[in-house]
């Protein structure tokens, strides 16, 4: 069973707004929410660490997310009004994947390092010759840079372990966002180049598109989208939040990496949260989104899986032969059976991100 890295989960979002618990398993969460708010707001949980060792999940980006107020809903504990408050969850949700790594290390790492990185990866194939589980990696990913005060700060951000930020959510004061559109604003170029001159890795996701093609022109760092789908496969979409064939080029141009989304409603246009039935998309149309990253890469080197699994939908909303994230693996037969081979298929699920990750984290 080939290894999968995924490369978008809001997990502190949960633990801090719905009380999650992901050492438990997917099943033992469901039926302790059952019939409570939480699966109402964010549906049926997709995840816990034996979900992850059933599915070989090596590691795992996990947000630093929460939503500007003016668009989040009454219920979200992590809304924020201005950068100060946004600065405080942020600094928090870091300090959630440091306490669960530091106390649990038999069940997470924490992930800022290329010997960090190969330690989890050590431990995974020792369990996977007969051992008892294996410690996942969590690898932290800013996704929305409102937090970000001062440029300053990013020097502190780097030594609390982060390696990646995406500047934008929804519009931020660094660029245009989903259903904010607009382009990289002054500051935004000036956190570019504050950002690489530490090294960190770029996330286009959610960026407006003149914001995308405009970072990926002066960005020198590594540019990802690590949670993003194909817009030529949705043309129906009502708004900014897919990539252009355009952005799509430019990143591999950039020897970049897109994880796509097995969300319903980023896979089928028309399909709609609590409304459409979940039998009208499968795997096969996940593996379409795959697909094209392919034809226009002319190889299968720079498409992954970024989840985003429990970040605002769950189970009821993703294609039917998922039960939780170990059916991942699924798409492995799929992409055989689409010409793929064994060894590219093992480099989508897992391989492209661990490769794109011995490139840009520090030793
Ligand atoms: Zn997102």
């Amino acid at each position: 069973m080939p290894l999968i890295v995924d490369s978008h989960q809001d997990l502190a979002w949960n633990i801090l707004s719905f009380g999650r618990d992901y050492l438990r398993s997917a099943q033992e969460t469901r039926r302790i929410e059952k019939g409570s708010p939480t699966v109402e707001r964010n549906g049926d949980t997709l995840l816990g660490w034996p979900e992850y060792q059933q599915g070989n999940v090596a590691v795992v980006f996990a947000t630093l997310f929460s939503a500007p107020a003016r668009w989040a809903y009454d219920w979200e504990t992590y809304s924020y009004r201005e950068p100060k408050e946004a600065d405080r969850q942020y600094r928090q949700q870091m300090d959630v994947y440091h306490r669960l790594t530091g106390d649990h290390p038999d069940k997470f790492r924490f992930i800022s390092s290329v010997s960090d990185l190969d330690e989890v990866l050590a431990s995974q194939r020792e369990v996977n010759s007969g051992g008892q589980g294996y410690p996942v990696g969590l690898l932290p990913l800013m996704e929305g840079a409102d937090c970000i005060n001062d440029f300053g700060e990013l020097e502190e951000w780097w030594d609390r372990g982060l390696r990646f930020i995406g500047p934008a959510w929804a519009g931020t004061r660094f660029c245009g966002g989903t259903k904010e559109p607009g382009p990289l604003t002054p500051d935004g170029r000036k956190l570019l180049v504050a950002m690489a001159d530490l090294g960190f890795t770029l996330d286009l996701s959610h960026m407006d598109e003149p914001a995308a093609l405009e970072s990926l022109d002066i960005y020198p760092g590594h540019i990802v989208v690590t949670h993003g789908n194909c817009l030529a496969l949705l043309p129906k979409h009502e708004f900014n939040r897919h990539l252009s064939d355009r952005v799509i080029r430019g990143i591999l141009e950039r020897d970049g990496m897109i994880g796509v989304v097995p969300f319903n409603t980023f896979l089928k246009d028309g399909w709609l949260v609590g409304k459409s039935n979940r039998d009208e998309v499968s795997l096969m149309d996940l593996v379409a989104h795959i697909d094209h990253i392919c034809q226009l890469a002319g190889d299968a080197r720079h498409v992954g899986i970024g989840s985003d699994f429990d970040g605002g939908f769950g189970l009821q909303s993703t294609p039917k032969e998922i039960d939780t994230i170990a059916d991942l693996q699924k798409l492995v037969p799929l992409l055989l059976s689409c010409g793929y081979s064994e060894e590219d298929a093992a480099a989508i699920l897992g391989g492209n991100w661990i490769h794109m990750l011995h490139r840009s984290l520090p030793v």
